[in-house]
């Protein structure tokens, strides 16, 4: 069976050992890269399943790094786990508007470090594997048939609307930027389309009736739907 690897960038080499024995204790294959041009160096050579990427690195910083591997086609869809220290809350929220997966904030443990990264892995592998509804109470999203409907009832959805929908239902329990929908949905983040997202997600919220609250807004960040959202 081929192990999953993760690519920690760590400019702290303790912090670097322990985060690497932890993973490999958990069963991961680890990369470890002490700044920015070497973790691009070791994607060159092979493409991890998940990065753990510390935000204050001597070189490139971690938005940086994130934002590069969100532009680029091939590092795109490689989930990014921020590290950040304690206290660095406006770079939490930066690094959620910039595509990371999740964060983890210095000191944590290795279990919840651990936690979140197959936490992670999960969510994208039921993807990979092909999972073809994806559920929440009585709203179904068949991927391959590309419909949507509320208790067997069809709801008609434009391609963008069903895109959407799908993006949220993917990262359930997460909220998503406004800049990562456009990019994830439309393929674009050109600056001042946001309202373009808005506009779409009310009329997504508009033609699921009731169950249009399931969508929340995340003031000044973007949308979610929550994990627990009862039916
Ligand atoms: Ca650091």
């Amino acid at each position: 069976m081929n192990r999953e690897s993760i690519l920690i960038v760590e400019d702290e080499e303790d912090i670097a050992g322990l985060i690497a024995h932890h993973m490999e204790a958990a069963g991961f294959n680890v990369i470890v890269a002490y700044d920015g041009a070497t973790a691009f160096k070791e994607m060159e050579k092979q493409l991890p399943d998940l990065i753990l990427l510390d935000l204050m690195l001597p070189d490139t910083d971690g938005i940086e790094i994130c934002k590069m591997l969100k532009q680029k086609e091939l590092t795109r869809n490689i989930p990014v786990i921020m590290v950040t220290a304690k206290g660095e809350e406006v770079d939490r929220i930066v690094g959620l508007q910039l595509g990371a997966d999740d964060y983890v904030v210095k000191p944590f443990s290795p279990r919840e470090l651990t936690l979140r990264v197959k936490g992670v892995l999960k969510r994208l592998s039921a993807l990979r594997e092909g999972q073809k509804v994806l559920k929440l109470g009585k709203l179904a999203l068949d991927l391959d048939a590309h419909t949507v409907a509320i208790g067997g009832k069809r709801i008609d959805l434009t391609l963008t609307e069903f895109n959407l929908l799908r993006e949220l239902l993917l990262s359930k329990g997460r909220v998503k930027s406004r800049e990562t929908l456009l990019n994830n949905v439309w393929g674009y983040t050109f600056e001042g389309y946001n309202r373009t997202v808005d506009t779409h997600i009310q009329r997504l919220r508009h033609k699921l009736g009731d169950h249009g609250k399931i969508i929340v807004t995340v003031r000044g960040i973007g949308y979610m739907i929550r994990e627990e959202e009862q039916l």
